[in-house]
Protein backbone atom coordinates (compact mmCIF):
# COMPACT_ATOMS: atom_id res chain seq x y z
CA UNK A 1 0.00 0.00 0.00
CA UNK A 2 1.23 3.66 -1.06
CA UNK A 3 1.89 5.61 2.16
CA UNK A 4 1.08 9.34 1.81
CA UNK A 5 2.35 12.17 4.94
CA UNK A 6 0.31 14.88 5.26
CA UNK A 7 1.80 18.29 6.88
CA UNK A 8 1.30 21.67 8.17
CA UNK A 9 3.57 24.29 7.91
CA UNK A 10 4.60 28.26 8.68
CA UNK A 11 1.75 30.24 10.29
CA UNK A 12 -0.99 27.81 10.53
CA UNK A 13 -4.60 29.55 8.54
CA UNK A 14 -8.22 28.76 8.68
CA UNK A 15 -8.73 25.97 6.27
CA UNK A 16 -5.41 23.78 7.22
CA UNK A 17 -7.57 20.83 9.19
CA UNK A 18 -10.09 21.19 6.49
CA UNK A 19 -6.57 20.31 4.16
CA UNK A 20 -5.68 17.52 6.17
CA UNK A 21 -9.05 15.79 6.26
CA UNK A 22 -9.31 15.73 2.55
CA UNK A 23 -6.23 14.68 2.26
CA UNK A 24 -6.21 11.88 4.73
CA UNK A 25 -9.74 10.68 3.56
CA UNK A 26 -9.03 11.12 -0.17
CA UNK A 27 -5.70 8.63 0.79
CA UNK A 28 -8.29 6.64 2.07
CA UNK A 29 -10.92 6.39 -0.86
CA UNK A 30 -7.87 5.47 -3.61
CA UNK A 31 -6.75 2.60 -1.32
CA UNK A 32 -3.09 4.84 0.67
CA UNK A 33 -2.45 4.47 3.78
CA UNK A 34 -2.32 8.60 4.94
CA UNK A 35 -0.27 9.56 7.63
CA UNK A 36 0.10 13.14 9.37
CA UNK A 37 3.25 14.92 10.36
CA UNK A 38 2.73 16.58 13.53
CA UNK A 39 4.39 19.96 14.45
CA UNK A 40 5.70 20.74 10.80
CA UNK A 41 9.51 19.98 9.65
CA UNK A 42 9.91 19.90 12.95
CA UNK A 43 7.87 16.46 13.09
CA UNK A 44 9.74 15.26 9.97
CA UNK A 45 13.21 15.86 11.42
CA UNK A 46 12.44 14.17 15.04
CA UNK A 47 10.14 11.69 13.97
CA UNK A 48 8.49 9.27 16.57
CA UNK A 49 5.44 9.64 17.54
CA UNK A 50 5.24 12.98 15.43
CA UNK A 51 4.78 11.05 12.38
CA UNK A 52 1.19 9.12 12.73
CA UNK A 53 -0.92 6.59 10.79
CA UNK A 54 -4.31 8.76 10.42
CA UNK A 55 -7.99 6.70 10.16
CA UNK A 56 -11.09 7.69 8.43
CA UNK A 57 -12.38 8.79 11.82
CA UNK A 58 -9.50 10.58 13.07
CA UNK A 59 -10.43 13.62 10.79
CA UNK A 60 -13.91 13.93 12.02
CA UNK A 61 -15.02 17.41 13.09
CA UNK A 62 -11.85 18.96 11.18
CA UNK A 63 -13.79 20.71 8.31
CA UNK A 64 -14.57 23.68 9.90
CA UNK A 65 -11.75 24.18 12.71
CA UNK A 66 -9.42 27.14 12.78
CA UNK A 67 -5.94 26.44 12.73
CA UNK A 68 -3.93 23.48 12.74
CA UNK A 69 -4.89 20.35 15.03
CA UNK A 70 -1.76 18.43 13.67
CA UNK A 71 0.14 21.22 14.88
CA UNK A 72 3.06 23.86 12.87
CA UNK A 73 6.36 25.02 13.46
CA UNK A 74 9.10 27.15 12.71
CA UNK A 75 12.30 24.30 12.38
CA UNK A 76 15.33 25.58 12.23
CA UNK A 77 17.12 22.21 11.76
CA UNK A 78 15.40 21.98 8.36
CA UNK A 79 17.28 24.92 6.82
CA UNK A 80 20.15 22.39 7.36
CA UNK A 81 20.81 19.21 5.41
CA UNK A 82 21.77 17.63 8.47
CA UNK A 83 18.10 17.65 9.09
CA UNK A 84 17.17 17.22 6.07
CA UNK A 85 19.05 14.30 6.31
CA UNK A 86 17.23 12.76 9.77
CA UNK A 87 13.70 13.45 8.11
CA UNK A 88 14.82 11.21 5.22
CA UNK A 89 15.56 8.33 7.50
CA UNK A 90 12.40 9.47 9.59
CA UNK A 91 10.15 8.87 6.32
CA UNK A 92 12.37 5.75 4.73
CA UNK A 93 11.98 4.14 8.28
CA UNK A 94 8.13 4.86 8.01
CA UNK A 95 8.32 3.55 4.54
CA UNK A 96 6.53 7.24 2.80
CA UNK A 97 8.07 9.03 -0.50
CA UNK A 98 4.86 10.87 -0.82
CA UNK A 99 4.28 14.07 0.94
CA UNK A 100 1.85 16.96 0.60
CA UNK A 101 2.56 20.37 2.25
CA UNK A 102 -0.03 22.74 3.42
CA UNK A 103 2.30 25.84 3.95
CA UNK A 104 3.81 29.21 2.76
CA UNK A 105 6.22 30.26 0.45
CA UNK A 106 8.90 29.26 2.78
CA UNK A 107 7.49 25.78 3.48
CA UNK A 108 7.37 25.08 -0.11
CA UNK A 109 10.76 25.94 -0.87
CA UNK A 110 12.26 24.11 1.97
CA UNK A 111 9.82 21.23 0.32
CA UNK A 112 11.45 21.94 -3.11
CA UNK A 113 14.99 21.61 -1.88
CA UNK A 114 14.22 18.25 0.42
CA UNK A 115 13.00 16.84 -3.25
CA UNK A 116 15.76 18.14 -5.36
CA UNK A 117 18.33 16.54 -2.79
CA UNK A 118 16.79 13.47 -1.85
CA UNK A 119 18.88 10.62 -3.98
CA UNK A 120 21.88 12.35 -2.59
CA UNK A 121 20.12 12.39 0.94
CA UNK A 122 19.53 8.67 0.35
CA UNK A 123 23.13 7.87 -0.71
CA UNK A 124 24.30 9.63 2.31
CA UNK A 125 22.01 7.28 4.65
CA UNK A 126 23.20 4.15 2.50
CA UNK A 127 26.74 5.25 3.42
CA UNK A 128 26.47 5.46 7.12
CA UNK A 129 24.93 2.60 7.41
CA UNK A 130 21.22 3.38 8.26
CA UNK A 131 20.23 1.44 5.61
CA UNK A 132 20.84 -1.14 2.40
CA UNK A 133 20.84 -0.23 -0.93
CA UNK A 134 17.67 -2.77 -0.94
CA UNK A 135 15.91 -1.07 1.61
CA UNK A 136 16.21 2.37 0.01
CA UNK A 137 15.84 1.12 -3.75
CA UNK A 138 11.67 1.18 -3.59
CA UNK A 139 12.05 4.92 -2.59
CA UNK A 140 14.63 6.59 -4.72
CA UNK A 141 11.85 9.51 -5.71
CA UNK A 142 10.02 11.64 -3.15
CA UNK A 143 7.03 13.14 -4.48
CA UNK A 144 6.16 16.02 -3.21
CA UNK A 145 2.74 18.38 -3.62
CA UNK A 146 2.38 21.47 -1.82
CA UNK A 147 -0.85 23.23 -0.69
CA UNK A 148 -0.87 27.55 -0.30
CA UNK A 149 -2.25 27.74 3.38
CA UNK A 150 -1.98 31.58 4.14
CA UNK A 151 -3.72 34.61 5.36
CA UNK A 152 -1.99 36.93 3.26
CA UNK A 153 -2.73 35.29 -0.13
CA UNK A 154 0.79 35.74 -0.69
CA UNK A 155 1.16 33.75 -3.85
CA UNK A 156 1.44 34.17 -7.37
CA UNK A 157 -0.41 31.91 -9.67
CA UNK A 158 -3.44 31.14 -7.37
CA UNK A 159 -6.51 33.59 -6.70
CA UNK A 160 -6.29 32.39 -2.98
CA UNK A 161 -4.56 30.85 -0.54
CA UNK A 162 -6.37 28.96 2.08
CA UNK A 163 -7.48 30.85 4.58
CA UNK A 164 -7.52 34.46 3.17
CA UNK A 165 -10.90 34.65 3.07
CA UNK A 166 -11.45 33.87 6.51
CA UNK A 167 -8.84 35.96 7.57
CA UNK A 168 -10.87 39.02 5.24
CA UNK A 169 -13.82 38.05 6.81
CA UNK A 170 -12.52 38.65 10.46
CA UNK A 171 -10.96 41.87 9.64
CA UNK A 172 -14.27 43.60 8.31
CA UNK A 173 -15.96 42.20 11.38
CA UNK A 174 -14.22 43.76 13.46
CA UNK A 175 -13.90 47.14 11.31
CA UNK A 176 -17.44 47.06 11.41
CA UNK A 177 -17.52 46.90 15.52
CA UNK A 178 -14.96 49.66 15.51
CA UNK A 179 -16.84 52.13 13.14
CA UNK A 180 -20.35 51.81 15.50
CA UNK A 181 -18.01 53.40 18.46
CA UNK A 182 -15.87 55.80 16.19
CA UNK A 183 -19.27 57.32 14.69
CA UNK A 184 -20.51 57.77 18.25
CA UNK A 185 -17.45 59.79 19.33
CA UNK A 186 -16.81 60.99 16.13
CA UNK A 187 -13.36 59.14 16.19
CA UNK A 188 -10.67 58.41 13.62
CA UNK A 189 -9.08 54.69 13.99
CA UNK A 190 -5.75 53.66 12.69
CA UNK A 191 -6.46 50.03 12.21
CA UNK A 192 -3.25 47.65 11.41
CA UNK A 193 -4.02 44.18 9.93
CA UNK A 194 -1.28 41.77 9.23
CA UNK A 195 0.68 41.65 5.67
CA UNK A 196 4.24 42.45 6.35
CA UNK A 197 4.93 42.10 2.24
CA UNK A 198 1.75 41.37 0.80
CA UNK A 199 -0.92 43.94 1.28
CA UNK A 200 -3.91 42.15 0.20
CA UNK A 201 -5.56 41.87 3.37
CA UNK A 202 -5.34 45.72 3.85
CA UNK A 203 -6.55 46.28 0.20
CA UNK A 204 -9.15 44.08 -0.07
CA UNK A 205 -10.44 44.95 3.63
CA UNK A 206 -9.96 48.71 2.23
CA UNK A 207 -12.56 48.18 -0.85
CA UNK A 208 -14.80 45.83 1.65
CA UNK A 209 -15.15 48.45 4.40
CA UNK A 210 -15.59 51.32 2.64
CA UNK A 211 -12.06 52.71 4.49
CA UNK A 212 -10.73 56.40 3.79
CA UNK A 213 -7.35 55.40 3.65
CA UNK A 214 -4.69 52.33 2.88
CA UNK A 215 -1.55 51.60 3.04
CA UNK A 216 -0.13 48.65 1.45
CA UNK A 217 3.68 47.20 1.05
CA UNK A 218 3.02 46.86 -2.95
CA UNK A 219 2.00 50.11 -3.77
CA UNK A 220 4.76 52.76 -1.47
CA UNK A 221 2.84 56.13 -0.88
CA UNK A 222 4.23 59.31 -2.23
CA UNK A 223 6.11 61.83 -0.37
CA UNK A 224 3.43 63.82 -0.15
CA UNK A 225 0.59 61.20 1.79
CA UNK A 226 0.40 63.46 4.44
CA UNK A 227 -1.58 66.58 2.45
CA UNK A 228 -3.24 63.00 0.69
CA UNK A 229 -4.88 61.43 3.36
CA UNK A 230 -5.81 64.52 5.31
CA UNK A 231 -7.56 66.38 2.37
CA UNK A 232 -8.93 63.07 1.53
CA UNK A 233 -10.43 62.96 5.12
CA UNK A 234 -11.27 66.40 5.77
CA UNK A 235 -13.20 66.02 2.45
CA UNK A 236 -14.96 63.38 4.04
CA UNK A 237 -15.63 65.32 7.38
CA UNK A 238 -16.95 68.09 5.71
CA UNK A 239 -19.75 65.81 3.58
CA UNK A 240 -20.87 64.73 7.20
CA UNK A 241 -18.90 61.67 8.02
CA UNK A 242 -18.43 61.16 11.66
CA UNK A 243 -15.93 58.60 11.62
CA UNK A 244 -13.07 58.18 10.11
CA UNK A 245 -11.09 54.49 9.24
CA UNK A 246 -7.54 54.01 7.70
CA UNK A 247 -6.26 50.63 7.32
CA UNK A 248 -2.66 50.07 7.56
CA UNK A 249 -0.41 46.91 6.38
CA UNK A 250 2.25 45.81 9.02
CA UNK A 251 4.26 46.19 6.02
CA UNK A 252 3.22 49.80 4.85
CA UNK A 253 6.28 52.01 3.51
CA UNK A 254 6.65 55.30 1.60
CA UNK A 255 8.32 55.25 -1.78
CA UNK A 256 12.21 55.98 0.14
CA UNK A 257 11.55 52.36 1.79
CA UNK A 258 11.07 53.97 5.27
CA UNK A 259 8.01 52.29 7.35
CA UNK A 260 4.79 54.19 7.94
CA UNK A 261 3.90 52.96 11.43
CA UNK A 262 0.10 53.30 12.87
CA UNK A 263 1.84 55.70 14.94
CA UNK A 264 2.90 58.14 12.60
CA UNK A 265 -0.84 58.59 11.19
CA UNK A 266 -2.75 58.87 14.35
CA UNK A 267 0.07 61.61 15.01
CA UNK A 268 -1.13 63.53 12.16
CA UNK A 269 -4.56 63.20 12.05
CA UNK A 270 -4.67 64.21 15.91
CA UNK A 271 -2.40 67.03 15.30
CA UNK A 272 -3.40 69.79 16.98
CA UNK A 273 -2.56 72.61 13.97
CA UNK A 274 -4.65 70.24 11.27
CA UNK A 275 -7.06 68.03 11.70
CA UNK A 276 -7.08 67.65 15.27
CA UNK A 277 -9.57 64.53 15.22
CA UNK A 278 -9.59 61.74 18.27
CA UNK A 279 -7.60 59.37 16.63
CA UNK A 280 -7.04 55.42 18.40
CA UNK A 281 -4.67 52.82 17.38
CA UNK A 282 -6.19 49.67 16.68
CA UNK A 283 -3.75 46.34 16.34
CA UNK A 284 -5.93 43.19 15.30
CA UNK A 285 -3.19 40.91 15.22
CA UNK A 286 -3.90 37.38 15.84
CA UNK A 287 -7.68 37.63 15.94
CA UNK A 288 -7.31 37.62 12.52
CA UNK A 289 -5.84 33.93 12.41
CA UNK A 290 -8.72 32.72 14.77
CA UNK A 291 -12.00 31.11 14.64
CA UNK A 292 -13.37 29.01 12.31
CA UNK A 293 -12.91 28.73 8.36
CA UNK A 294 -15.31 30.68 6.32
CA UNK A 295 -17.16 28.71 3.63
CA UNK A 296 -14.62 29.44 0.34
CA UNK A 297 -11.64 28.18 2.29
CA UNK A 298 -13.54 25.03 3.55
CA UNK A 299 -14.66 24.58 -0.31
CA UNK A 300 -11.05 25.53 -1.78
CA UNK A 301 -9.21 23.46 0.90
CA UNK A 302 -11.45 20.18 0.41
CA UNK A 303 -10.89 20.64 -3.82
CA UNK A 304 -7.45 21.22 -3.60
CA UNK A 305 -6.68 18.54 -0.73
CA UNK A 306 -8.47 16.01 -3.48
CA UNK A 307 -6.27 17.15 -5.87
CA UNK A 308 -3.40 16.71 -4.01
CA UNK A 309 -3.59 13.80 -3.11
CA UNK A 310 -4.60 12.80 -6.81
CA UNK A 311 -1.66 14.61 -8.16
CA UNK A 312 1.18 13.41 -5.87
CA UNK A 313 0.00 9.62 -6.91
CA UNK A 314 0.42 11.13 -10.65
CA UNK A 315 4.11 12.48 -9.66
CA UNK A 316 7.44 11.27 -12.40
CA UNK A 317 10.88 12.12 -11.37
CA UNK A 318 10.61 14.29 -14.66
CA UNK A 319 7.71 16.48 -13.59
CA UNK A 320 8.94 19.40 -11.35
CA UNK A 321 6.97 19.66 -7.76
CA UNK A 322 3.22 20.59 -8.31
CA UNK A 323 1.44 23.76 -6.28
CA UNK A 324 -1.81 22.87 -6.28
CA UNK A 325 -3.92 26.51 -7.35
CA UNK A 326 -7.03 27.64 -7.88
CA UNK A 327 -7.44 30.29 -11.05
CA UNK A 328 -10.49 31.00 -12.96
CA UNK A 329 -12.84 28.92 -10.76
CA UNK A 330 -10.50 25.79 -11.66
CA UNK A 331 -8.06 23.37 -9.80
CA UNK A 332 -5.31 23.87 -11.30
CA UNK A 333 -1.61 22.27 -10.91
CA UNK A 334 1.28 24.43 -11.17
CA UNK A 335 4.89 23.79 -11.37
CA UNK A 336 5.66 25.30 -7.49
CA UNK A 337 8.81 27.29 -7.95
CA UNK A 338 7.63 29.15 -10.91
CA UNK A 339 4.52 30.54 -8.56
CA UNK A 340 7.15 31.09 -5.94
CA UNK A 341 9.44 33.36 -8.18
CA UNK A 342 6.67 34.90 -10.20
CA UNK A 343 4.91 36.11 -6.76
CA UNK A 344 7.73 39.17 -6.91
CA UNK A 345 5.94 40.96 -9.72
CA UNK A 346 2.76 40.31 -7.63
CA UNK A 347 3.47 44.58 -7.33
CA UNK A 348 2.82 45.28 -10.72
CA UNK A 349 0.06 43.11 -10.63
CA UNK A 350 -1.80 45.25 -8.72
CA UNK A 351 -0.83 48.45 -9.88
CA UNK A 352 -2.38 47.72 -12.93
CA UNK A 353 -5.76 46.87 -11.21
CA UNK A 354 -8.98 49.30 -10.60
CA UNK A 355 -8.74 49.32 -6.85
CA UNK A 356 -8.07 53.48 -6.82
CA UNK A 357 -11.55 53.98 -8.27
CA UNK A 358 -12.74 51.19 -5.91
CA UNK A 359 -11.36 53.15 -2.79
CA UNK A 360 -12.70 56.03 -4.31
CA UNK A 361 -16.50 55.47 -4.20
CA UNK A 362 -16.70 55.60 -0.48
CA UNK A 363 -15.06 59.16 -0.82
CA UNK A 364 -18.31 60.72 -2.75
CA UNK A 365 -15.56 62.38 -4.92
CA UNK A 366 -17.47 61.90 -7.86
CA UNK A 367 -20.91 62.83 -5.91
CA UNK A 368 -22.59 66.35 -6.93
P1 LIG B 1 4.30 32.11 6.42
O1 LIG B 1 3.68 32.56 5.09
O2 LIG B 1 3.32 31.98 7.50
O3 LIG B 1 5.53 32.89 6.79
P2 LIG B 1 6.11 30.11 5.51
O4 LIG B 1 5.93 28.69 5.11
O5 LIG B 1 6.60 31.05 4.44
O6 LIG B 1 4.75 30.59 6.15
P3 LIG B 1 8.64 30.11 6.93
O7 LIG B 1 8.94 30.45 8.34
O8 LIG B 1 9.34 30.87 5.84
O9 LIG B 1 7.05 30.19 6.79
O10 LIG B 1 8.98 28.56 6.70
C1 LIG B 1 8.48 27.55 7.56
C2 LIG B 1 9.53 26.49 7.74
O11 LIG B 1 9.86 25.92 6.47
C3 LIG B 1 10.85 26.99 8.30
O12 LIG B 1 10.82 27.09 9.70
C4 LIG B 1 11.80 25.92 7.81
O13 LIG B 1 11.74 24.78 8.64
C5 LIG B 1 11.24 25.55 6.44
N1 LIG B 1 11.92 26.33 5.38
C6 LIG B 1 11.61 27.56 4.91
N2 LIG B 1 12.47 27.94 3.94
C7 LIG B 1 13.33 26.93 3.76
C8 LIG B 1 14.47 26.71 2.91
N3 LIG B 1 14.88 27.61 2.02
N4 LIG B 1 15.13 25.53 3.05
C9 LIG B 1 14.74 24.60 3.94
N5 LIG B 1 13.69 24.76 4.77
C10 LIG B 1 12.99 25.89 4.69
Amino acid sequence: KKKIAIMTSGGDSPGMNAVVRACVRMAIYLGCDPYCIYEGYEGLVRGGDLIRKMEWHDVRGWLSEGGTLIGTARCMAFYEREGRLAAAKNLIAHGIDALIICGGDGSLTGADRFRAEWPSLLDELVEKGEFTEEEVTPYRHLNIVGLVGSIDNDLSGTDATIGCYSALQRICAAVDLIEATASSHSRAFVIEVMGRHCGWLALMAGVATGADFIFIPEKPREDNWREEMCRIVENHRKRGKRKTIVIIAEGALDREGNKITPQMVRDLLADKNGLAIDTRITTLGHVQRGGTAVAYDRMLATLQGVEAVKAVLDATPEMPTWVIAITENKIVRKPLMQAVQDTKKVAAAIESQDFDLAMSLRDAEFAE
